[in-house]
């Protein structure tokens, strides 16, 4: 098969695009032919090496859509043909983390395109009991950019943060994948909406997914100045934060006291600085998150099919430009998500 990998970690220049051995499934697994692959920035920090092992040459991309192409022999309950969408996190099933929907707390799990080879390719095998099947509500690179932004966005407000209606949050990085997502999940469970973006025209289209206020991060760098200008003094109960070091501080500053900071990324640097008095005085709580369970995702696929929420897709790529794809991810300018098609 024809697809995108790495021999060796590094920058956009180790990407090649040529011939990989056709993967065939196990037993329990599932041969998906890709229609598409949703980009993220964990495919970029895969590609740069995280420190852990992964399979070599390497094929990156964890948010897969296709059709069945075949089933392992003790698979039920999937035909070929099926249009499907892989769950890109896999965990056991069975520990006490998994029972109790905490999935990315499982000893074994793993993630698409990272422990497990990913979707930049014509076919992609996964386990069985993660490959979900979905509509033709929306085109396969529509699919393709929302398993993993909806799923961490959900775990990160509905679980973590435990976001009640009539709550104000602050949400980062409107123009991004994961801002995107958070913002009409945000409006969904009925809550006012600040957010942040690096232009005008990006302000104007998180506006348009229902944010309630916009906030330009470039003119406002002290943003929580801001947020509590436009809330009438007020700050907000939740920070949704995925930028780290260049907005810490002026996030922890945003919340009124019993506010609750909940982050799953660093794009911008994972070292901050943090006066202590503040926390406790203030009595917040900072809340680590990583992925969700495979029972939240299907919550946040109920909500696309429905059209409750929808992807937010900027541009998709031939698989052949997926390098090109990934350096216009480090560039930022797009809203939403990028996609690369097969
Ligand atoms: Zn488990």
């Amino acid at each position: 098969m024809q697809g995108v990998f790495f021999r060796t970690h590094g920058g956009p220049e180790v990407l090649e695009y040529g011939d990989l051995p056709d993967p065939s499934p196990g037993p329990d697994e599932v041969l998906v032919k890709v229609a598409a692959c949703g980009l993220n920035h964990l495919d970029l920090w895969v590609r740069q090496g995280l420190g852990i092992d992964i399979p070599m040459p390497h094929i990156g991309g964890c948010e897969v859509v296709g059709t069945v192409a075949a089933l392992g022999a003790q698979v039920a309950g999937l035909s070929v043909g099926d249009r499907v969408l892989v769950s890109p996190g896999h965990s056991c099933g069975t520990c006490s983390a998994c029972q109790t929907r905490n999935d990315s707390a499982c000893a074994e799990y793993r993630v698409h395109g990272l422990q497990l080879q990913g979707g930049f390719a014509e076919y992609s095998v996964a386990p069985a009991c993660d490959v979900l099947r979905i509509s033709d509500r929306w085109s396969p690179a529509e699919w393709a950019v929302t398993p993993l932004v909806f799923l961490t966005a959900w775990h990160m407000l509905k679980t973590r943060a435990r976001l009640q209606a009539g709550e104000t949050v602050l949400v980062h990085g409107a123009g991004s994948g994961i801002g995107s997502a958070a913002i009409q999940l945000c409006k969904h469970f009925g809550c006012t909406v600040v957010t942040t973006a690096g232009s005008q025209e990006k302000l104007e289209k998180a506006r348009a997914l229902g944010a309630d206020y916009g906030i330009n991060y470039r003119t406002h760098p002290a943003f929580h100045k801001e947020v509590r200008r436009v809330l009438a003094g007020r700050g907000v109960d939740v920070v949704f934060e995925h930028i780290g070091q260049a907005t810490w501080t002026s996030s922890l500053a945003s919340m009124d006291p019993g506010g609750r900071l909940v982050f799953c990324g660093t794009t911008s640097g994972p070292t901050v600085t943090m006066d202590l008095r503040f926390l406790f005085v203030r009595q917040f709580d900072i809340l680590g998150s990583y992925m969700g369970a495979k029972a939240e995702l299907q919550e946040c696929l109920k909500l696309l099919e429905a059209g409750v929420v929808r992807p937010i897709l900027d541009t998709a790529y031939p698989l052949r430009e997926t390098r090109a794809a990934q350096e216009r991810m480090r560039a930022r300018n797009f809203f939403g998500k990028l996609a690369v098609t097969v």
